[in-house]
């Protein structure tokens, strides 16, 4: 990872961590999973309003590493406002960005801050924390209540 980046990586990460945006359990929703990494501790609970396969809202709750909790609240900011298709497959290229899959630095770039977490994957350790929200997220929409992430 170059320096840029590497920078970027960790402003982002203070950033959401210090002021995790959508951060709290929402009064109404309609979907809700609890994810669990038992490797680091994290804890991630997410919530979703789904109405007309479009996420109107999603928030989050939970304990966990800096890498998680600014994961879920970077993923909060993104996935407002998409489609459940489009939620989805963020959820794939996100997956295949930690772990090192995606490498096409034109889709990256297409992903915007998403593709910071890039740097992730040079630490597997960390693959799992930064991926959990989105496990949990997968699992709320497919109404899955909860998720153990086994796998990154
Ligand atoms: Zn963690």
């Amino acid at each position: 990872m170059n320096n840029e980046l590497k920078e970027l990586y960790q402003q982002v990460i203070l950033d959401h961590n210090k002021s995790p945006r959508n951060y709290g359990k929402p009064g109404e929703f309609n979907h809700s999973a609890e994810g669990y990494n038992p490797l680091c501790g994290d804890h991630v609970d997410v919530y979703l309003v789904v109405d007309e396969g479009i996420v109107k809202d999603v928030r989050f709750e939970g304990s966990g590493c800096a890498i998680s909790k600014s994961s879920a609240s970077l993923m909060t900011t993104i996935v407002k406002g998409k489609t459940v298709e489009e939620a989805e497959s963020l959820f794939e290229d996100f997956h295949d960005l930690v772990t090192g899959k995606l490498t096409d630095e034109e889709k990256i770039a297409s992903l915007g801050k998403l593709g910071v977490f890039q740097g992730v994957r040079d630490f597997p350790a960390r693959v799992k924390c930064a991926s959990l929200p989105w496990h949990t997220m997968k699992s709320a929409l497919r109404d899955e209540p909860t998720k153990v992430t086994a796998e990154p």
